[in-house]
């Protein structure tokens, strides 16, 4: 922990404005009491280690005031203390919340709202993190949540990028609201040994937990209450996406041909088998991002050409399509079903506006019509009423 009190009962708050010199020479001549149980605590200070306080024995109150925080989350907690009060803002550092019997990493006051601040470091489990949310909005506040950027973006210096978001990860994407369907869903991570915080956003599904995204980074010097908002990706960064788009589509198709051992059995591969068709043959408009598209983990080649095939049961046409097949169609896969009906209407709204006829494989596609699709769901996300 990075506060104490005194015997005189006055704070301290350890930032690095405080030399190792002073530090020592405090520790010295002060005896220090924790803020919860009033225990005495030692004011640890190395050559090495992140100045802090740690209970002299031990006791129950170190729960709460999760002892043993790492090196990381201290740094990243003293940066954070320093980037709010050099906004000039009300800063707490680890205050405890008597009513909730919780402690924020930090409390920051903003336009007369308190804002819980909370680095996570660790993963822990999301029933966790619910319980402290929930505990937060009994009182009614609003935690932010900046997650320790991981080591595979700390080092990327690319814009674009394909990468595999743990359930952990997903669980602190926050959906900002636009006026339209499509959300600007952002993951906030800070990285203290660099000092800057890096944002991932505008996440397209590929597979499984995987999706395409871009990466911007941001100094905490130029960090902003509120925190700022990735810009609408550049023409540039909308190719990128693109092509890692296409290029995780193609993958998929090469891969499930692996899977002609048990072929039958692999719902995608007896549905191509049934309409006659080699999966890399698979026509341009199966496997599209279409809105709404991440409600399945399957990959858009999968629930696409099975949603083909379920329509070509009921010999209709898109057009001709009653609403109770989309709903037995996505019954048979797992997920949020309101939100994969959804992505179905989308997917045949634009089999629609494609005049597309799914009986027959051979519609040619204009070259660029899933950049097109990309760069519409991009405009739709930063749109403003
Ligand atoms: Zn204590």
């Amino acid at each position: 922990m990075l506060t104490a009190l005194t015997s005189g009962g006055k704070q301290v708050v350890l930032t690095r404005q405080s030399s190792l010199t002073s530090l020592r020479e405090w520790r010295k001549n002060e005896t220090y009491y924790c803020p919860q149980c009033k225990e005495q605590v030692l004011l640890k200070v190395g050559d090495i280690v992140i100045p802090h306080f740690a209970h002299l024995k031990q006791t129950t109150c170190r729960d709460s005031f999760s002892e043993g925080e790492s090196p990381t989350h201290l740094l990243g907690k003293i940066q954070l203390y320093e980037l709010f009060s050099q906004l000039h803002l009300q800063t707490k550092m680890e205050p405890y919340l008597p009513a909730i019997r919780q402690r924020p990493d930090l409390l920051v006051t903003w336009q007369n709202e308190q804002i819980p601040i909370e680095f996570q470091c660790s993963t822990i489990p999301i029933a966790r993190i619910l319980e402290r949310n929930a505990g937060y909005h009994t009182v009614n506040m609003l935690p932010i949540w900046i997650v320790l950027t991981p080591p595979k973006i700390q080092d990327s210096s690319a814009f674009v990028l394909a990468y595999q978001l743990t359930q952990f990860q997903q669980h602190f994407i926050r959906h900002i609201h636009s006026s339209t369907k499509e959300k600007l869903s952002v993951f906030l991570t800070y990285n203290p040994s660099k000092q800057q915080f890096h944002y991932l956003s505008h996440f397209i599904h590929l597979r499984g937990t995987a999706f395409a995204m871009c990466h911007s980074v941001m100094r905490i010097k130029h960090q902003t209450i509120p925190f700022a908002i990735p810009a609408t990706p550049s023409r540039k960064d909308i190719e990128d996406l693109t092509r890692q788009y296409q290029s995780a589509r193609r993958k998929y198709l090469r891969s499930v041909i692996g899977y002609n051992q048990r072929g039958i059995h692999h719902r995608f591969l007896r549905a191509c088998y049934e309409m006659r068709m080699q999966p890399i043959q698979l026509p341009a408009w199966i496997g599209v991002p279409t809105f709404g598209q991440a409600a399945f983990t399957e990959s858009d080649c999968e629930w696409q050409l099975l949603l083909i095939a379920a329509i070509r049961q009921t010999r209709c046409t898109p057009f001709q399509l009653n609403r109770s097949t989309l709903h037995s169609f996505v019954k048979t896969f797992e997920g949020d079903s309101s939100l994969q009906l959804e992505a179905c209407q989308n997917y045949v709204d634009f089999l629609r506006e494609q005049r597309i006829d799914i009986y027959r494989m051979d519609k040619f596609m204009r070259r660029d019509f899933v950049l097109e699709i990309l760069s519409g769901r991009f405009l739709a996300m930063h749109a403003r009423n």
